[in-house]
């Protein structure tokens, strides 16, 4: 075995049907009275119901968290936490509000309790990207990640069945680039097949029957998983192609990962043959072949394939090329224009991985 570091990331998990009751428990814990309730404008419903739970530590809720963290929706919700004296923040929602949680925990030092409702996997990591007139900035603090994180299936029960899906895909594409990572480690790739492996197998089932509570439950658990892969790893190739194509053209962020990841692995598939065999392993109807499984779990979900119909152009091609070679980062094959090209190309036309 080749030697490696595993770092493991602080931080508490309370997973199961039924636990987000536990929530004033934690934030008795926490030793906070005071807490800000995060969401957006859909949830209102779902924040109304933590209000109700926690009673008086519920200080308000702040409903206007938003897609990809605007620096300016921060500030007002700062503003709301400041006047009202919280002294914690609860998100509860998808990536998008957990991004806000974690922009106001950062810049305020309180401590933030978060209950994710899809399947995206910001919950598990020090990472926040946030806007500034359009322009996104990710960095990342061991700080950012938040205190307490409860997992529970009921919250995920009205997921439409299309962001379940696409954000699931999303979550393996963290713990496909895991396995390939600059850093990765047996911990991590123990961690990210069995994470890959729960999600392929509930996601069939979901499809057919978003109302199963048991592929559900199996989807958030695999999701967990592969999101403390993406908090743990270098991310590589795909996720630096998602990030430009997505921000350059406005893409949506999950849908772009669900038609990336194939290209992606394709490009790397040569240079990374150890992580191939265990992604392989881990998906059904592979035949050993990881880019067959990936390609067999995507039509069975019947998922989209093109860049081109959420409004990227041919002419966008190489723009994406360009932003894509521009800086440095890590991947297990080397990033040459023309092959890079190539992805782009038939991540647009919606071309199959091979
Ligand atoms: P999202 O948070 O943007 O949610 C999409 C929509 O679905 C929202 O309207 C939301 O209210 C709604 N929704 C969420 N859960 C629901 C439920 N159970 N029932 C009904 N509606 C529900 O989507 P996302 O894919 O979770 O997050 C995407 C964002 O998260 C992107 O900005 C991405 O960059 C970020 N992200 C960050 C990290 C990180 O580590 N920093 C990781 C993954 C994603």
């Amino acid at each position: 075995m080749d030697s490696f570091i595993y770092t493991s990331r602080p931080g508490r998990v309370v997973f199961g049907q039924g636990k987000v009751k536990t929530l004033p428990d934690e934030v008795d814990s926490l030793g906070v009275s005071r807490c800000l309730v995060l969401c957006t404008r859909q949830q209102v419903f779902d924040a109304k119901k933590l209000t109700d739970l926690l009673g008086d530590r519920a200080i308000g809720i702040f409903d206007n968290a938003t897609m990809h963290t605007p620096v300016h929706i921060t500030e007002e919700a700062l503003e709301m936490a400041k006047t009202q004296k919280a002294d914690s923040v609860v998100s509860i929602g998808g990536g998008s509000t957990i991004g806000l949680g974690k922009a106001i925990s950062i810049r305020t030092g309180l401590p933030h309790i978060c209950i994710p409702t899809t399947y995206a996997g910001s919950e598990m990591t020090p990472i926040l990207g946030e806007t500034v007139d359009g322009q996104k900035t990710t960095r990342s603090h061991p700080d950012i990640q938040p205190a307490v994180v409860i997992f529970d299936v009921d919250l995920t029960m009205s997921l439409p069945v299309g962001l379940s899906m696409t954000s699931s895909i999303n979550a393996i594409a963290h713990a496909v680039e895991a396995l390939y990572a600059v850093d990765t480690n047996p911990v991590i790739q123990m961690l990210a097949a069995d994470g890959i492996r729960s999600l392929a197998e509930a996601l069939p089932t979901i499809r057919q029957d978003p109302s199963s509570v048991s592929a559900r439950t199996k989807a958030q658990y695999g999701a967990w998983l592969c999101a403390i892969c993406l908090g743990s790893t270098k991310m590589a190739l795909h996720h630096k192609i998602c990030h430009v194509l997505g921000g350059s053209f406005n893409l949506p962020h999950a849908e772009t990962h669900t038609i990336v990841l194939p290209h992606a692995l394709a490009y790397n598939a040569s240079s990374c043959p150890q992580a191939m065999e265990i992604l392989a392993r881990a998906l059904p109807n592979s035949d050993g072949d990881a880019i067959k499984g990936l390609n067999s779990l995507l039509d069975k979900l019947d998922m989209p394939r093109d860049l081109a119909r959420y409004g990227m152009q041919e002419k966008d091609i190489e723009i994406g090329v360009q932003h894509a070679l521009s800086n440095a980062y890590s991947n297990p094959r080397e990033i040459e224009e023309k092959p890079l090209r190539e992805m782009i190309r038939r991540c647009w036309a919606g071309e199959r991985a091979v």
